[in-house]
């Protein structure tokens, strides 16, 4: 901190004490405004503090406030401060608060944005950029996400320091670092085909074998991978096998460990370090959080987009307990919900389905059409009431599952 630039000091000074104000007031965890407060002060900062650090960048549609969480975890094995930005707030200034927050941290693990990914790339000179996957999230067409795609493959060529850890199994992203210098490919699956069928190079029709993908145009193929995601366990780069045995559930969450694996051995924490902290990891921003609500144990699924709506399906307890759909369409959600007719239901069949959300009519419209029976409730508490004592897995995308976290109690 005592080898910040006099103006970066009083930014950040007057940035923790909006923070601090922000907390007091009841107005969330104060991340984003005391990193507002600061950058209007010294518009610089965001370099002022990342200079000297060792930073991980970690990007993609889905999964980065876990991944990052648990490159985080993993990078505590090494005995020292790691600053991250643990609640999501992947933009601009939520990077700031982190960094303020723990001016003597050597190590940062930032979650961002993939449409700043290039920016946060220029100002933070990041050691490693973590890609995780690239779809359509519930704002975008198919045209926006190439668009992204190109820019991160931009600002990667222009960053030849940086080491770029991606999944080998996802085209989109693939392409997009291939312009890197230095690249480690993780075979960390892709569940989601629907917005890659097209080569990135050429636009020809992309052919998946067990193999993976390749385009038989241009060449363009599926990037040899020196970590693999096996079913529960993780391949090392050295060809060791371990069980990831992770308490978060999931594919996804599996694929996002062995990223975070291959992140921290870059760093010197081995497996046999990392896994464990790995492990400990229970839930994320409240996500996964189990919550016991009269006489139910509820399980709190978030999801935002189609792919995301994906690997929650395959987080749910075969044991066919009933599920509770929320769907709401304010502006972090994506006013248009169409989206929702990209998602295939019918693995819902014979589990009890209940739908709530602001538009939960768009949601059992939808439902009616893969011909999935469901029961409309009013809240979580009406859905907590018709089901019978046991287990609940709760599924909703952005606004829905902030409210039912209300509802439940800011403890979870
Ligand atoms: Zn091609």
């Amino acid at each position: 901190m005592s080898k910040l630039p006099i103006r970066a000091r009083v930014a950040t000074t007057l940035g923790e004490a909006a923070g601090r104000m922000s907390r007091l007031a009841g107005r969330g965890d104060g991340s984003v405004i005391g990193g507002v407060v600061g950058l209007r002060v010294a518009p610089d900062l965001l370099r002022q503090l990342a200079a000297g650090r060792q930073i991980v960048l970690v990007t993609g549609t889905n999964g980065k406030t876990t991944t990052t969480r648990l490159v985080a975890a993993a990078l505590s094995a090494l005995g020292q401060e790691v600053a991250s930005n643990a609640f999501g707030a992947n933009m601009e200034s939520g990077l700031v608060s982190a960094l303020s927050g723990a001016p003597q941290a050597p190590y940062a693990v930032l979650e961002v944005d993939e449409r700043y990914l290039p920016s946060m790339i220029k100002a933070t000179s990041p050691r490693v950029v973590v890609l995780l996957n690239l779809s359509r999230d519930q704002m975008d067409r198919a045209a926006e996400i190439w668009l992204v795609a190109r820019r991160w493959r931009e600002a990667l060529e222009g960053a030849p320091d940086c080491l770029v850890v991606a999944n080998a199994d996802d085209p989109l992203v693939a392409w997009a670092a291939g312009s890197a210098r230095r690249a480690i490919w993780v075979a960390a699956g892709q569940r989601w085909h629907e917005d890659s069928w097209c080569c990135p190079e050429c636009g020809s029709h992309l052919r998946r074998d067990e193999l993976g993908w390749r385009c038989g145009e241009c060449g363009l193929s599926r990037p040899s991978a020196r970590w693999v995601l096996d079913s529960d366990t993780v391949i090392d780069s050295t060809g060791g096998v371990r069980e990831l045995g992770l308490t978060l559930p999931g594919r996804a969450n599996r694929s996002n460990a062995v990223m975070a694996l291959a992140v921290a051995s870059i760093f010197g924490a081995d497996v046999d370090q990392a896994l464990p902290r790995l492990r400990s990891v229970t839930s994320v921003a409240g996500r996964y959080t189990t919550v016991q609500r009269r006489g139910r144990t509820l399980r709190l699924l978030l999801a935002k987009n189609p792919a995301g709506w994906l690997e929650a399906f395959d987080v749910l307890e075969p044991d066919g307990r009933p599920v509770l759909l929320a769907v709401n369409a304010q502006v972090p959600d994506g006013k248009d919900t169409s989206w929702l007719w990209d998602v295939d239901y019918r693995v819902l069949r014979g589990r009890p389905v209940l739908v709530t959300g602001e538009r939960r009519l768009d949601l059992a419209v939808r439902l009616e059409a893969d011909e999935v029976p469901f029961e409309q409730v009013s809240n979580v508490d009406e859905a907590v009431d018709r089901v019978p004592p046991g287990g609940l897995d709760v599924i909703a995308n952005y606004t829905a599952f902030q409210q039912i976290r209300t509802t439940l109690g800011r403890t979870v």
